[in-house]
């Protein structure tokens, strides 16, 4: 038995993933006795790679609120990861989105693109996970926390003053509560039987994942280069190939001048009612099948080779009846997950460690770990899970027209524009003031980043209703494509500039110089006044000096 057997740790926090590390960093700093506990080592390898705005922002007021200097200037942005961190992470200037028929060469005008401006923190990333997770679990360990690496947790006893964790090889370690970050197979929602069986999730779908080698750029494979028209090439941020029945990531951590890392993430998503799994395949000939079916796709996957087995697995859906209970809670991966579509996987993991860390701290202070002071935590992942998979489900059934999903694109871009407008404002204001009421936590959680909003949420609600009812069969794709429009156009505290209600516009750019003058100059004077007051200080996140050497990335053969 080790040594440390009988300490007594504040937390125990299994799991040193991107969930464990960043939690055990932030309250290792602020005093608290951590221990972690992993089942691997680092370097190891985890998907989950590519960001959104929602993380940077919410790292930054991470890194205020409880004072990580790590956090503020090494990674919190995908240039200070770059600098500080590591060279291995790629650079994601849109998310695209290319839509394809089976059997058919691609339409170049089945595409839609959310241009990703380079404002505050710049553009955003795609993360190799392997050097992320490590950097946050070694800032732990700086901060004080105690790691213990190779060590499975094989049972947990929660008793009215204490926890006791023992590991398979016998080791035994005390706590005054558990934080379990250990993501699906989570420990504790084994142990307390805590997964709803079947999930009570819409989305229906399976997924295909590994890093490749020789990924040809997109871009370079279409016939006249450019033909799309969109801002960005693909190849600058995370491209989806969408098709009926599911979507192809590619995620190239080689697209960012001074990458050191050759390799392109790839993933398949399949709703395995549309797409069964074939039992007699390996998953890397399964991927072949697929690409003979989509001439397009296969282009791009011509000379690329994998470096790492493939991984298949089963249904990626899951749900957790309760996600806190006594001197217990699990964090965002171990509680839920709905699918990769929209990247939402690390903005949740971020809300749920600035809401939680704060209430452990007090409940340290306190002595008092009753699960009702953690509520919060639970309300915030229940409809997290829930708004993610009615979004997801919808954008799946939307796969199934190109013109529905060109309207239901845009219901996802404008929840996560205005998110992102609210959560700069949070920051802005907690920075002047570091007045805690003023950040996310301090609301009803709200599920997607623009819900609290009547008009939004309305909009969001009937749109999802259209959409369901063509699934239903109730209404055709175009009648349903048709209405979302219409709600865009009503749609009063949507910036006019982004042109969401016209059909043509595939793309939103928000750091064209003519959309942002005539946002700034909207949100000035004509906006309504609860989107005016989130635009306050606007000017100054515009950056003119990037704005102004604001380039496409090099031609794809460049890189
Ligand atoms: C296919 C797929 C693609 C995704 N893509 C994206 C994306 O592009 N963007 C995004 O934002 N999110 C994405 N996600 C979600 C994202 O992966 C998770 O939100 C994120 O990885 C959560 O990090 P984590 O540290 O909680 O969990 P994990 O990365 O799963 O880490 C869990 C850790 O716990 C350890 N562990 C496991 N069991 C035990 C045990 N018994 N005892 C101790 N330690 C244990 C593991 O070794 C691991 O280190 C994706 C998810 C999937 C399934």
């Amino acid at each position: 038995m080790i040594e440390s057997a009988y300490e007594t740790y504040d937390v125990a926090i299994l799991g040193a993933g991107f969930e464990g590390g960043l939690l055990g960093t932030i309250l290792a700093r602020q005093g608290a006795k951590v221990l972690l506990i992993e089942s691997g080592t680092h370097p190891r390898f985890a998907v989950g790679e590519s960001t959104v705005r929602h993380v940077f922002r919410m790292l930054k007021i991470i890194g205020e609120r409880y004072d990580v200097p790590e956090i503020i200037e090494k990674f919190s942005s995908a240039d200070s990861i770059h600098k500080h961190v590591t060279t291995m992470c790629g650079e994601k200037r849109n998310f695209g989105f290319v839509y394809h028929r089976e059997g058919q060469d691609q339409n170049a005008s089945e595409c839609t693109q959310l241009v990703i401006p380079p404002f505050r923190e710049g553009y955003e990333a795609h993360l190799y996970r392997q050097d992320i997770d490590s950097f946050l679990t070694y800032t732990a360990i700086n901060h004080g926390a105690t790691v213990h690496y190779r060590t499975s947790i094989a049972d947990i006893d929660i008793q009215d003053d204490g926890c006791t964790l023992t590991s398979s090889q016998g080791d035994v370690f005390k706590s005054r509560y558990i934080v379990d970050g250990s993501g699906y197979r989570s420990v504790l929602a084994m142990k307390f039987r805590l997964r709803e069986e079947p999930s009570r999730c819409s989305t229906f779908s399976r997924s295909l994942f590994t890093h490749m080698l020789n990924v040809t750029p997109y871009d370079a494979t279409v016939t006249p280069r450019g033909a799309h028209g969109m801002p960005q090439p693909w190849y600058s941020g995370t491209c989806h190939h969408i098709f009926d029945g599911g979507w192809l990531w590619v995620i190239p951590f080689n697209n960012r001048e001074g990458s050191t890392n050759p390799l392109v993430s790839v993933g398949l998503q399949l709703d395995p009612r549309r797409w069964p799994k074939p039992r007699d395949v390996t998953p890397e000939q399964e991927f072949h099948h697929f690409l003979e079916r989509f001439p397009s796709m296969a282009a791009q996957f011509e000379k690329a080779r994998a470096v790492r087995d493939w991984v298949s697995t089963e249904r990626i859906q899951f749900s957790s009846k309760r996600t806190v209970g006594d001197r217990y809670c699990l964090m965002a991966h171990a509680s839920g997950f709905i699918d990769p579509l929209f990247s939402r996987g690390l903005p949740n993991a971020c809300e749920l460690i600035n809401a939680l860390a704060v209430r452990l701290l007090r409940a340290f202070k306190d002595d008092d770990f009753s699960p009702e002071r953690f509520d919060y935590i639970e309300r915030m992942q229940q409809i997290n899970l829930d708004y993610n998979d009615r979004l997801v489900n919808c954008a799946y059934i939307s796969f199934k027209s190109f013109e529905l999903w060109n309207a239901f694109f845009r219901v996802w871009v404008l929840g996560v524009g205005l998110g992102d407008l609210r959560l700069t404002s949070a920051h802005r204001r907690f920075t002047a003031t570091h007045d805690e009421s003023v950040l996310p936590d301090a609301e009803e959680p709200m599920g997607l980043f623009f819900a609290h909003h009547t008009g939004y949420k309305k909009l969001f609600e009937e749109a999802c209703d259209k959409v369901e009812a063509f699934e239903a069969g109730t209404v055709s794709a175009h009648d349903a494509a048709r209405h979302i429009f219409e709600l865009m156009a009503a749609a009063d505290y949507a910036a006019p500039a982004n042109h969401l209600a016209d059909p043509s516009k595939r793309y939103v750019d928000q750091g064209e110089t003519v959309t942002v003058l005539k946002t700034v100059a909207w949100l000035l004077t004509s906006a309504p006044p609860d989107i005016k007051k989130m635009g306050g200080g606007i000017l100054s996140d515009l950056n003119p000096r990037r704005l102004m050497s604001r380039k496409v990335t090099p031609e794809p053969s460049a890189i």
